[in-house]
């Protein structure tokens, strides 16, 4: 196959850039693992972030404050300029666009209804009630179906990508992938690809994160030789609605607009209880505070009460009328997803509370990229959660990144436009191994399983030396064994995945490790304070790459 554009993952990052190559007439090929929205952009709640000139205009907002917040969540590690970048484009080119493409953000009155959420200082929040992500990703969607300059190739997994050593450096020539409807590998031979394949959330036991996000971008990346930055900080998400029976399936997010001050929600260890359980653990903070704090409160609260021999296995979050004032119509007029979800689960949010506990959310690390979204290798570009831009630092401030894979959508169609390449005549075609065994179940889940419970209890909320070496060496064994599967199995999507959350897993607990600091969304109980200078974790094939033979090939 050939593909002068060729896109990887249809998430509001991948979606933006084909449209924006397809509408300056260029052709392009998008590939998604499983169906379009099968993305986490199609999850997001609360919103997108940005400030508009009218709000600057009218001193309900400023440039400086979105700035000042957004460097504040990323705890000293953001790279300004493109912070600052962000800020002064996000509503003309998000907002605006998103606008043009026929989402409707909320309005009363025709005026905006903004919400503030953890961490910004004001509300900048616009959101489609509470069902942002996927009003977008629908939208989205509708236009490129419909644009005759896309070909959309939905369940095709990216494997590898395929790469040539030129005077110029490495030069990404595509890559080589698995249509998973007939079991076969295709070779994409491409001008420019670009990798928009979204976080590593499933390489976690509790999650947010939809099936399909399981670090398959930033593991292709690495291997093809680019390195991955703080890939460590990994946000947690304080509530997710806690199911017993959920077993490894996504959990179903409880907005933290649920805890902001226009709501009011709080945290208890009981679900009579009223009492903040954060201001308790942590004094001078509430349930209303950043992410990273109210994770680490809950998690604290969970250890004490397991250590005075009553284990819990989650909090509540009391959104009661009684709490907080808000009567059941407004709940359910507010927030109609989770209204509807808690009432499945046999909980009248306005009469009860709700269990949650925190959950593997955001991928703050990934591939680091320049403003165009260029990564070191020629021709590649990675945008949206897989990549390292420089404005999560070591913690994304809420609702940022949305629009930072719009924007990056944005930025690196642009520049892809202005740099054409022909797609190569021939490529190495893809090698079959002699395997004939579909992939062994018990063996895979059981690898699975432990990466999961590896990375959520040992590259979790809390991290210390012996942990993270512990994890590292289990995490390099998993991976070795995930490779055998994976070349003695027939190619399958299942293989793919165990060995991408296998080196994902693998390097988190490298760069964790690598990193003698707290900061954002990493926190070392043996180092509990931040280093005067951040330390930004860096691994690379060079220095970290697990050598492997395979046994037959
Ligand atoms: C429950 C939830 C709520 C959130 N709420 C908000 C919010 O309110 N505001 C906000 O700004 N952010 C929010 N976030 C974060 C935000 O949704 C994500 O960071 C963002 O959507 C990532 O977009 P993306 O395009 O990079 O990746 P994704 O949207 O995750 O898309 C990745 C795509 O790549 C595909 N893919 C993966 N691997 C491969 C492969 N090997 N081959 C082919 N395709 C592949 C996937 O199938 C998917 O289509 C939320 C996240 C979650 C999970």
């Amino acid at each position: 196959m050939n593909a002068p554009y060729l896109v990887i993952g249809s998430g509001i990052a991948g979606d933006r850039a084909a449209l924006e190559l397809a509408d300056r007439g260029a052709d392009v090929t998008l590939i998604t693992k499983g169906r379009m929205d099968e993305c986490n952009s199609d999850l997001a709640q609360g919103g997108i972030s940005a400030v508009s000139p009218e709000a600057v205009a009218a001193g309900l907002d400023s440039y400086r404050s979105h700035v000042e917040d957004t460097l504040r969540a990323g705890d000293g590690s953001c790279n300004p300029d493109v912070v600052e970048m962000f800020v002064r484009r996000a509503y003309g080119d998000v907002i605006g666009y998103l606008e043009h493409q026929g989402v409707a953000f909320d309005r009363k009155d025709g005026v905006y209804v903004l919400h503030q959420e953890g961490g910004h200082s004001v509300p900048r929040v616009y959101p489609v009630a509470d069902y942002t992500g996927h009003a977008v990703q629908m939208s989205l969607e509708d236009h490129i179906r419909a644009h005759p300059n896309i070909t959309v190739l939905e369940h095709h997994a990216a494997i590898d990508l395929i790469t040539e050593n030129t005077a110029q450096g490495k030069t990404c020539c595509g890559a080589y992938v698995l249509d998973r409807e007939i079991g076969r590998v295709r070779t994409f031979a491409a001008g420019n690809t670009i990798i928009a394949t979204g976080g590593a959330g499933r390489v976690y036991q509790v999650t947010s994160n939809q099936s399909t996000i399981t670090g398959d971008g930033i593991v292709m990346a690495f291997d093809a030789g680019a390195s991955v930055l703080n890939l460590d900080k990994t946000q947690f998400h304080p509530t997710v609605y806690f199911d017993p029976g959920a077993n490894a399936n996504r959990r179903f997010l409880m907005t933290e607009a649920l805890r902001g001050e226009a709501v009011g929600g709080v945290l208890a260890l009981t679900p009579e209880s009223t009492e903040d359980l954060v201001s308790v653990i942590v004094p001078g903070h509430s349930s209303h505070s950043t992410r990273d704090i109210v994770a680490r409160a809950i998690y604290t609260a969970m250890q004490q009460e397991h250590s005075k021999g009553n284990p819990i296995s989650n909090v509540w979050l009391n959104l009661t009328t009684a709490v907080t004032g808000k009567s059941r119509e407004q709940l359910e007029q507010e927030f109609p997803t989770i209204f509807r979800f808690c009432l499945e689960q046999g909980i009248d949010i306005s009469e009860q509370s709700a269990p949650v506990v925190p959950a593997a959310h955001y991928t703050c690390g990934g591939v680091p990229v320049n403003i165009h979204g260029g990564s070191a290798i020629t021709g590649l570009y990675v945008i949206g959660e897989c990549a390292y831009t420089g404005l999560m630092g070591a913690n994304r401030l809420a609702s940022n990144s949305l629009p930072e894979g719009a924007l990056y959508g944005l930025l690196a169609a642009t520049d892809a436009l202005s740099h054409p390449r022909r797609p190569r005549d021939s490529l190495r075609p893809w090698r079959y191994t002699h395997a004939t065994q579909e992939i062994d179940e018990a063996a895979r889940n059981t690898l699975w399983d432990s990466t999961r419970h590896i990375a959520t209890n040992l590259v979790g909320i809390e991290r210390s030396g012996p942990r993270l070496q512990a994890a590292q060496h289990a995490m390099r064994g998993l991976h070795l064994a995930a490779l055998d599967l994976y070349w003695d199995s027939i190619m399958s999507n299942e293989t793919l995945e165990l060995r991408n959350a296998t080196l994902a897993g693998y390097l988190m607990a490298t760069a964790a490790l690598q990193c003698e600091e707290s900061r954002g969304g990493h926190f070392r109980t043996d180092f509990p304070q931040k280093d005067d200078k951040p330390i930004v974790t860096y691994v690379s094939k060079d220095l970290h790459g697990i050598p492997y033979q395979p046994r037959r090939h």
